[in-house]
């Protein structure tokens, strides 16, 4: 026993002196847990605990392994950690409690609404409710609807994806004229109350801000793996005429575990267009993504260009790890849109700078369309298939304070390219 106990210690020491600190951290935070590695575990606790199936089968001092307090079922650490129907409603019920306690508590600050300091003090209220959500504990689901689990243990009701009945059909239009696709996330459920519609979309996880975020860069390959999901699901709502305006990194959420598999959230502020046409004129989006042609056009602007302009601030921004302009006061960001000059680092592919040129071009008829993206070189061979994290991860990372100095220190006049 004590050596298996040594043997493991050693390996668990070898794999934090060899192992990729940010790697570990992302398998351990994605909670995937090799078959083998969970048997090895349960099979160590099993004889360390002395579970009734081990004396009565391996150790033979015992005749039954049934367990000793429900008497039912073969006594394994599997059964007393999560089947025993003895200890369901006491210690299995509050370990469920404590968790739904701390995942509260969890949306409480994710809202900004009021938590205790710490998540063990936190006392769920029945209903929590600001500008932002509302957090419904163990509440009692009413629709017009059967639903088959009616009283879920927590209800997040988000604000922004609850309309008024009346203009519901209208936030809905672009889902009646888009065919599926696999990147962009299906409507799962409508529920038209008196007042309220509510629009239930097929679930994400984490979105791609704060996965770059957490990485600070993304590597290459893995980069063009999700690029790639992002340009498909544009350029299918391209081909079947709507303008998404309001493209930023944020709108991407993962549909797997293993952050492979990327969704294009909602269609919220997207526009249907009549025809062929697809001018635009009303100005709409996230400051850092805005094309320059609608921060100094007075007419209308090309709705197709401006989306590939956001998709080039989204690439710059994965692949670098900040956006390409930056500015603390709007007024200033604005002028170095405006203006059209960005850094490239160096240590980025050639296919991959080409690329991030061919969509961040102040005159919009220059740039690619979300088709064309998908025919680049960089695109065309890397990242067909899944993501891989295994190569140029750690190596490539740049601090982002160094980083910023240094791009600015040798920032690339681009004017040229563009004028
Ligand atoms: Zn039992």
């Amino acid at each position: 026993m004590k050596l298996i106990i040594i043997i493991i210690i050693i390996i668990i020491i070898i794999i934090i002196i060899i192992a990729d600190k940010e790697k570990t951290w992302l398998w351990l935070t994605n909670g995937t847990l090799k078959k083998e590695t969970e048997g090895l575990i349960l099979a160590a606790q099993e004889q360390d605990i002395r579970t009734k199936a081990i004396e009565a089968k391996i150790e033979k001092s015992a005749d039954d392994p049934k367990c000793r307090l429900c008497k039912e079922t073969k006594e394994t650490i599997d059964h007393i950690l999560s089947c025993c129907k003895k200890i369901a409603q006491t210690d299995y019920k509050q370990r469920h409690n404590y968790v739904a306690q701390m995942i509260h508590w969890n949306l409480c600050l994710k809202y900004h609404l009021p938590a205790a300091k710490n998540w063990w003090d936190h006392k769920p209220a029945k209903v929590l409710e600001n500008e932002h959500a509302k957090i419904l504990w163990d509440f009692r689901i009413q629709t017009d609807k059967v639903l088959e689990h009616n009283t879920p243990d927590i209800t997040v009701v988000e604000k922004k994806k609850v309309y008024p009945s009346k203009s519901y059909r209208e936030v809905m239009a672009p889902y009646g004229i888009l065919p599926p696709h696999p990147n962009i996330a299906r409507l799962a459920e409508v529920i038209v109350g008196e007042e309220s519609a509510y629009l239930f979309f097929q679930a994400g996880r984490d979105d791609m801000h704060n996965y770059v975020r957490r990485c600070k860069r993304i590597p290459e390959d893995e980069g063009a793996a999700l690029f790639r999901q992002m340009v498909e699901a544009v350029s299918h709502c391209h081909q079947h005429g709507i303008v998404l305006r309001d493209l930023k990194l944020r709108k991407f959420v993962f549909a797997n575990r293993e952050r492979s598999k990327l969704l294009l959230e909602n269609l919220e502020d997207s526009y249907v267009l009549n025809g062929p046409d697809d001018s635009l004129e009303d100005k709409h989006g996230c400051p850092a993504y805005v094309g320059p042609e609608i921060l100094t056009s007075r007419g209308s602007y090309s709705g197709k260009a401006a989306d590939v302009w956001s998709l080039g601030v989204a690439l710059y921004t994965l692949l670098v790890g900040c956006y390409p302009f930056q500015g603390t006061k709007p007024a200033s960001l604005f002028g170095k849109i405006r203006r059209g000059h960005f850094a490239v680092p160096e240590d980025l592919s050639p296919k991959a700078r080409c690329l991030i040129r061919c969509l961040l071009r102040k005159n919009p008829a220059e740039r690619l369309t979300a088709k064309e993206i998908l025919l680049h070189p960089w695109l065309a061979t890397a990242g067909t298939s899944g993501s891989s994290r295994s190569s140029a991860g750690g190596e490539q990372m740049v601090p982002e304070i160094g980083f910023v100095q240094r791009a600015e220190a040798k920032e690339e006049v681009e004017e040229g390219l563009y004028s």
